[in-house]
């Protein structure tokens, strides 16, 4: 907890603070109390003391008072009467001090008595020594004046008052220490109850301070438990509050927020303790990746709270298809990964693969629509794919990739060839993005002839690549690569402006070749300014547009409309489109009825059969009929032979493209071979 936590004034620490006050408040009246209990128990014990000292000091005098009476009484007159009357004084002088003190002291009745008993009380015992004192001093000075009668007075005076103490003793002169005797008694009886009481108080004192102390430690003990226990209360929600912070922080850092699998870097982590732990223990284990087919499209059309349902649905499959031992996370977008820590043989991992493809598979239900979601999964075992994770990692995403590329909701397991297969397509793409820089792809023409007079009407311009170390590689070999790693745009304007700039160039050596095809991507029909791209082209190279003719794959997604808009762009601009390698491909008829579509190229599957076949023959016959009334020009490809090229011929077609004419040549061959050999098909 924080000291900032402490001393923000809220709730609890105003409480505390109050609660502290008040403890303040009652343990300062106790300590005034208890400090005013002491204080009166020592002020008792003072006075006490000093009615003890003031009694010693009368006893003293009592003890004196009698030695000179006893001295009178043996005849010692001067002096000791002398002293007797001193000490008589004394006496007198002494008893009410210690009356004055003893008064003061509030003594107790027991006390009281020893010192006012109106018998044998100390205050009467002195008062009658003092008067025998006084009286043997009298008498002696009667004595000296008259002495017969009055030493018989004086004695029947201290006769009557010993008989008064003693109960009647008789004698004239009394024995040795008998004078002042029961005053000396009280005397010691008062000094020993008063030191009797004292320390009886001072018991009482000890007794009341431990008992003061002791309260006060407990009073003190429990206010430190009433103020402390709040904030130990609040510090320990605190410590409470923070611990679930810290969970929750530590959980939102190791999992993903939208399915609540582990994340990236927590599966990272998993799956490197789940490598060593296989090294060390000598076991197999298993990664799966799994890749949503279609996600985009779903996100697409349906909206990401769509595609958030769709990966939230997958990730509960992939939870409850899972062992304790079994792991699952999602490495980010549409792709999930399990590890498979613990395997006995390799096919378990291939049994969980395909529970997770068909639980995957089930529909999933977003706003009353169904999805069907499907993956491709690919999975790799540990050791036999890779040694360490980064090894099984690419190793379990190639097999995924090959999954991928075989279609929809494939499995597939990774094999070494995929590797082999991997670094040469990585080896491509390094080629290939240096190869259109540095001047490695020529372009080729072949030429189309018309059938009856063999005149050459166009040439459609098809790329080559002139591969440092494998020769001329015709477009099958690469195009795909170059399409992955999106160069195909890039190729369409290089080829384009190639083609373009050698029929300018062609035509200024004076042979005309007529149009020129150029194979154009959906990639580049996609571009907003394709259209101003190419009509600047012609214009720079002084080519008419209606010398061009752009050959559109029949896969083209004539669906699209940014497709048809720049198709009728060219269209409007008097370039031509032709739509390539019809008949093989799933073209929707209706997009043909389109005015812009003003080419169509017949595929060479269809040519093959020709001359075995009376239904590819009327199929053909059909197809030559059917674009001529709809006023397209057509255009058979691959034709090889002149049995084909007549067959043809007499269903109705009337361009042709083959090797039968040419091959595809470079620019400087095409004139001198395709000039020579021109064959007519009556
Ligand atoms: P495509 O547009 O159908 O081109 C015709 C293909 O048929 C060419 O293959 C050509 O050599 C081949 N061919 C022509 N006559 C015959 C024949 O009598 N018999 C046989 N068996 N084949 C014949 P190529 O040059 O290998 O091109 C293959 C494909 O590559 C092309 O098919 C085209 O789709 C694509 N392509 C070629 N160049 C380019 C280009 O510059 N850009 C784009 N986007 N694609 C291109
Ligand atoms: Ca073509
Ligand atoms: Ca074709």
């Amino acid at each position: 907890m924080s000291i900032s936590h402490l001393f923000r004034v809220s709730a609890t620490t105003r409480s505390v603070l109050g609660r502290y006050v008040v403890a303040l408040l009652i343990l300062g009246v106790l300590t005034a109390l208890s400090f005013m209990v002491v204080q009166s128990l020592i002020a008792r014990m003072e006075a006490s003391e000093d009615v003890v000292a003031q009694a010693s000091e009368l006893r003293s005098s009592v003890h004196k008072t009698m030695l000179a009476l006893d001295r009178i009484s043996m005849g010692d007159q001067a002096e000791a009467r002398k002293e007797a009357r001193f000490e008589a004084e004394g006496l007198q002088a002494g008893l009410a001090k210690l009356l004055d003190t003893f008064n003061r002291s509030e003594p107790q009745t027991e006390v009281r008595s020893i010192m006012d008993d109106p018998h044998d009380g100390l205050a009467r015992q002195v008062h009658m020594l003092v008067e025998r004192a006084k009286a043997a001093v009298a008498e002696h000075q009667e004595t000296q004046h008259a002495p017969s009668s009055h030493s018989g007075s004086a004695a029947t005076h201290t006769e009557s008052m010993n008989h008064q103490s003693h109960g009647g003793g008789g004698a004239r002169h009394l024995a040795h220490g008998a004078h002042g005797a029961p005053a000396m008694k009280a005397v010691d009886a008062l000094i020993k109850k008063l030191r009797e009481n004292a320390h009886a108080e001072q018991e009482h004192a000890a007794f009341v301070h431990n008992v003061l102390g002791v309260s006060m430690l407990v009073i003190l003990l429990i206010e430190a438990a009433i103020i402390f226990r709040p904030l130990l209360k609040r510090a320990e929600t605190e410590t409470r509050r923070a611990d679930l912070v810290t969970s929750e922080l530590e959980y939102l850092a190791a999992h993903d927020a939208l399915t609540g699998l582990l994340n990236r870097g927590q599966i990272d982590r998993v799956l490197s303790v789940a490598v060593k732990d296989a090294v060390n223990t000598n076991r197999q284990m298993g990664l799966i990746l799994l890749d949503l087919d279609g996600f985009k499209a779903v996100n697409d059309t349906l909206g990401h709270a769509a595609g958030d349902a769709v990966l939230t649905a997958v990730a509960k499959r992939i939870q409850s298809i899972l062992s304790s031992t079994n792991i699952g996370g999602r490495l980010g977008g549409d792709e999930f990964i399990v590890i498979l820590p613990n395997l006995q043989k390799e096919s378990e991992a291939e049994t969980i693969a395909m529970q997770l493809l068909s639980s995957i598979s089930e529909p999933v239900y977003f706003e009353g629509r169904e999805i069907i979601p499907d993956a491709s999964i690919g999975y790799a075992m540990f050791p036999i794919a890779g040694s360490n994770v980064a090894a099984l990692l690419s190793a379990a995403d190639l097999a995924m990739y090959n999954a991928k590329r075989s279609g929809r909701g494939r499995i597939s397991k990774f094999s070494e060839q995929m590797r082999a297969e991997s670094e040469r397509a990585r080896l491509i793409d390094n080629e290939i993005k240096s190869a259109l820089p540095s001047g490695q792809f020529e372009v080729y023409y072949q030429t189309i002839h018309e059938a009856d007079s063999g005149r050459i009407s166009a040439a459609e311009a098809l790329i080559r690549w002139h591969h440092p170390r494998r020769g001329i590689l015709t477009p099958d070999a690469f195009l795909e690569d170059l399409r992955r790693i999106g160069q195909m745009d890039a190729l369409t304007t290089f080829v384009l402006g190639e083609a373009i700039r050698q029929v300018s160039t062609w035509r200024r050596a004076g042979f005309n070749i007529g149009n020129v095809h150029v194979n154009v991507a959906e990639e580049f029909l996609l571009k907003a300014d394709a259209l101003n791209e190419l009509k600047s082209l012609l214009a720079a190279h002084g080519v008419h547009p209606s010398s061009l003719v752009l050959e559109i794959p029949e896969e083209t997604s004539l669906n699209n409309p940014a497709v048809v808009a720049t198709i009728e762009g060219f269209h409007a601009a008097g370039i031509r489109v032709a739509v390539d390698d019809f008949g093989v491909g799933s073209v929707s008829m209706h997009h043909l009825c389109k005015p812009a579509i003003a080419v169509v190229k017949i595929d060479r599957a269809l040519v093959r059969d020709i001359h075995s076949s009376s239904e590819c023959r009327a199929l053909m016959a059909s197809i030559a009929g059917m674009f001529r009334d709809m006023g397209k020009s057509v255009i058979v490809e691959g034709v090889e032979t002149r049995q084909e090229a007549e067959l043809l011929r007499a269903v109705g077609f009337e361009q042709f493209q083959g090797f039968l004419w040419a091959r595809p040549l470079p620019a400087a061959e095409v004139l001198s071979t395709a000039l020579a050999i021109q064959p007519k098909v009556a």
